[in-house]
C-alpha cells in the first residue's frame, strides 16, 4: 500500500502502511536511504533536473526517499495535503512563520507558548520588523479584540504547556479568515490522534517529532503540515537555509509512527486515570487535565479533543499561608520530585518513560515569577508526562513521593 491508497483506512492502519516505497528487493521494512546525493544516467538528465524540467532526487538537503516516506505517512495520519520534515521541532516552528512573514507583517500569538518559540518571536521576528501581539489563549474575547485588526499569521498551542489551557481552535479559525491571517497550530501536546486542527479550520499544523512521534527519547525532528501551496513555501525556504531532516532520523521517526496510535492511546488512558486520582489526593491542590470534568474548559476540550493527551499538571498542596511562589513551596515540591523512583526528573515529554518536570526552575525559568503567575503557574507546579509503564506502578510511585512532601 502506498500513500495514494490511504483515504478509506483508519488512522491505525494508515500509521503502519502509508508512504512505503519499496526497492527492487521487495523488502518488508522501510528502506533507509543513507545518501547525500544521487547519480544521473546522463549529463542531459542532470541538466534537466537542475532546470526543473524533470522531478527527481538531486541532493538530500532538497529531498530524500526515506524523508519522503516519513512525510507521506505523517501527512496521511494528519489528513493534510502536504508535509515537510525539519531537523528539529524549533526549525518547524521557525519556518512555519518565517516562510510567509516579512517586514511589516503582523503575527498574533497565544501568550502561553513553548519557551523557545517566544524567544524566536520576541528576539528575532520583532528585530526583523514583524509586529507580534499576544493574547490570553483560553479567552475568546481577547482573540476577538486582537483579530478585529488585520493580521498575517496566528500561532497557538492547545492544550498549553504546562497549564493545560484549551484554545477554541474553531473560533480562532473563523476570526483568522476574517482577519486575512493564516492559522498555525502547534499540536505537540494533543498529538494527531487526540486533536485534528485542520478539520477545526486551521491552515497548518506544526510538530516537534522529538516528543510523542519518536516517543522513545532518541532523535530530534519536526514537521510542518498543511496545503500544498503553503508547504511548498516552507520547503523552498528550508532546502536553502538547511534545517532539513536527516534520512536516519526520518527512518527512526517513520517506524515510530507505526506505534504512535497504540502508544498515545495507552499513555492518554493512564494519564486520565492518574489525573482523576491525583485531583482527589489530599497532598495535591489541583490536577489539570483537559478531559477531567473539573477542568474549567472541560466542555470545549471534550468537543475538540478525542483524547486528553499524555500530560498531567499538578500543584502540590501547601500548608495554609505558604507563598506558592516562595522557597518553601519549591522545597516541598523538590521533596516530591526527589522521592520519585519510576518517574525520571527530565524536561522531555511524550516518552515511553514517565517524566516529571518542575517548570518554574527549568522549562519556564526564563518567564520569571511574574510571567509564571500570569499563566497560573507557581513553584508547586509539576508537569507529569505519563509513559508506558504499568499504571499501578506509576500510581504507587506518585503516592510514595506525595507522602514525602
Ligand atoms: C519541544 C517542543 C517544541 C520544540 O521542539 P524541538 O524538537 O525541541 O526543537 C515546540 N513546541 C512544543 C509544544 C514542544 O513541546
Amino acid at each position: 500500500m502506498t500513500s495514494d491508497a490511504v483515504p478509506p483506512f483508519r488512522p491505525d492502519t494508515i500509521a503502519v502502511h502509508a508512504g512505503v516505497t519499496r526497492t527492487a528487493f521487495d523488502e518488508m521494512s522501510e528502506p533507509l536511504f543513507l545518501t547525500q546525493g544521487y547519480v544521473y544516467p546522463t549529463a542531459a538528465e542532470a541538466e534537466a533536473a537542475f532546470a526543473g524540467e524533470i522531478e527527481r532526487y538531486q541532493y538530500s538537503r532538497y529531498g530524500n526517499p526515506t524523508v519522503t516516506m516519513f512525510q507521506d505517512r505523517l501527512a496521511a495520519i494528519e489528513g493534510a495535503e502536504s508535509c515537510f520534515a525539519t531537523a528539529t521541532g524549533m526549525a518547524a516552528v521557525f519556518v512555519s512563520l518565517a516562510a510567509i512573514l516579512e517586514q511589516g507583517s503582523r503575527l498574533v500569538a497565544a501568550r502561553a507558548l513553548f519557551g523557545s518559540s517566544i524567544t524566536v518571536f520576541n528576539d528575532y521576528f520583532a528585530k526583523w520588523g514583524i509586529r507580534v501581539d499576544y493574547v490570553d489563549a483560553h479567552d475568546n474575547a481577547d482573540w476577538d479584540r486582537a483579530l478585529a485588526e488585520p493580521a498575517d499569521a496566528i500561532y497557538l498551542e492547545s492544550p498549553t504547556n504546562p497549564m493545560q489551557d484549551v484554545v477554541d481552535i474553531a473560533h480562532v479559525a473563523t476570526l483568522a479568515r476574517r482577519a486575512g491571517a493564516l492559522l498555525i497550530v502547534d499540536n505537540v501536546f494533543a498529538t494527531p490522534l487526540g486533536q485534528r486542527p485542520l478539520e477545526l479550520g486551521a491552515d497548518a499544523v506544526v510538530y516537534s517529532a522529538t516528543k510523542h512521534i519518536d516517543g522513545q527519547g532518541r532523535v530530534l525532528g519536526g514537521a510542518v503540515l498543511g496545503g500544498a501551496e503553503y508547504v511548498d513555501k516552507v520547503r523552498t525556504m528550508v532546502r536553502t537555509m538547511g534545517a532539513t531532516m536527516s534520512p536516519f532520523t526520518a527512518w527512526v521517526l517513520g517506524k515510530s509512527l507505526e506505534t504512535l496510535p497504540v502508544r498515545v492511546r495507552a499513555q492518554s488512558a493512564a494519564a486520565l486515570e492518574l489525573a482523576a486520582w491525583l485531583d482527589a489526593h489530599p497532598k495535591v491542590a489541583v490536577a489539570r487535565y483537559p478531559l477531567l470534568p473539573s477542568h474549567p474548559q472541560y466542555e470545549l476540550a471534550a468537543r475538540q479533543m478525542t483524547m486528553g493527551g499524555t500530560l498531567v499538571t499538578i500543584d502540590i498542596a501547601l500548608p495554609e499561608g505558604t507563598d506558592p511562589h516562595g522557597p518553601e513551596a519549591k522545597a516541598a515540591t523538590f521533596r516530591f520530585l526527589d522521592a520519585l523512583r519510576v518517574f525520571a526528573i527530565s524536561n522531555n515529554l511524550g516518552d515511553a518513560k514517565s517524566i516529571a518536570t518542575h517548570p518554574a526552575t527549568t522549562t519556564h525559568r526564563k518567564l520569571g515569577a511574574e510571567g509564571r503567575a500570569a499563566v497560573g503557574m507557581c513553584d508547586a507546579t509539576v508537569r507529569l508526562s505519563v509513559g508506558l509503564e504499568d499504571v499501578e506502578d506509576l500510581r504507587a510511585d506518585l503516592a510514595r513521593a506525595l507522602d514525602a512532601v
